[in-house]
């Protein structure tokens, strides 16, 4: 039995790039596998390993003083999500575009942090307003019921995107994404930007999932590894995607079979036969850049130059 971990912090790291050369050591020492990015601003990081290794890898951050009070997320996996570790110096421990607005210091002032439970009571009110401030490709597959979503392919314009808030300006506005980091910037920048009451879902989507039982969470959970989405909501679920090609109600979500493509694209399992795991008759007869279909519709390296770097993992949260 493997296990996964998730975690991050903001707080101020001194020479971040040492600490990741150090750090990369001492993961590779472990034997523990994933990717995690470091920067003056803090840590963010996904792991898998045996349950050994993940609580060693716990116990040991936690006895730095530094991430004292680190919010862990683990569950049990079959096998690890992970093949490889990467530890990386990066300016933004989630790829924002809002380093340069150096009024932004999570660690100082974000929303406040709400509870599932919590976020229960609140999110049907009338005054409140439900922000999803993830990027197209993952509300696409799943989103909170009534949630705003923002037209944005990057998290990067979300600062941009502030302008059609305004009319919420009076509101409760309660932001969520997958595991908590990305709000901690959004509701900041909110904040900043002259909304009075802003909070965020603690832990995100995912712990949601796990402590509120993912009630209301309509489709499925976009996650950034080989899993590409989870289930969250075990008191109502739904699906809320069609196959591109039937349009039978399914929640499959793949890469486009040819590689310069790779679009990210709902493929019910009929079709993925039938159309070789392709978009579209032209990626279905691109046989120089076609990968094989072998019914799971995930490749080992998906994501090609180009194009494909729109799915770059390190970009994401
Ligand atoms: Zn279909
Ligand atoms: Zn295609």
């Amino acid at each position: 039995m493997f296990q996964a971990v998730a975690f991050y912090k903001y707080v101020q790291i001194e020479e971040p790039d040492v600490f990741a050369i150090r750090h990369l050591k001492y993961c590779k020492r472990l034997g523990i596998t994933g990717r995690i990015l470091i920067a003056d601003e803090g840590i963010n990081g996904q792991l898998s390993g045996t349950r050994a290794q993940c609580e060693q890898y716990i116990s040991d951050l936690l006895a730095n003083p530094l991430f004292v009070g680190t919010d862990f997320k683990i569950h049990d996996e079959e096998k690890p999500a992970f093949q490889k570790i990467h530890v990386r110096y990066k300016p933004e421990i989630v790829n924002s575009g809002l380093k340069d607005i150096r009024e932004i210091d999570p660690s100082i002032e974000t929303g406040t942090h709400l509870s599932a439970e919590d976020f229960k009571k609140l999110k049907d009110r009338d005054d409140v307003l439900v922000l999803d401030v993830r990027s197209n490709y993952e509300h696409l597959i799943g989103k909170f019921k009534n949630a705003k979503t923002l037209d944005m392919e990057n998290f990067r314009e979300f600062p941009e995107k502030l302008a059609e808030l305004e009319e919420y300006k009076d509101k409760t506005i309660i932001t969520y994404c997958t595991g908590g980091i990305k709000c901690e910037k959004a509701s900041a920048l909110l904040l900043k930007r002259g909304f009075k009451d802003v909070y965020q879902l603690d832990g995100g989507i995912l712990k949601y999932g796990m402590e509120g039982r993912g009630e209301d969470f309509e489709g499925k959970c976009y996650v950034f590894d080989g899993r590409i989405t989870v289930d969250v909501n075990s008191v109502n679920p739904s699906i809320i995607t069609k196959c591109i090609h039937c349009g039978e109600t399914s929640a499959r979500y793949v890469n486009c079979s040819n590689e310069l493509c790779n679009d990210q694209i709902i493929l019910c399992e009929k079709c993925g036969w039938e159309w070789e795991g392709a978009c579209k008759e032209s990626c279905k007869e691109a046989h120089l850049s076609k990968r094989a279909y072998d019914g799971t519709g995930y490749y080992a390296k998906p994501f090609a130059q180009g194009r494909g770097e729109k799915m770059a993992l390190d970009e994401r949260e």
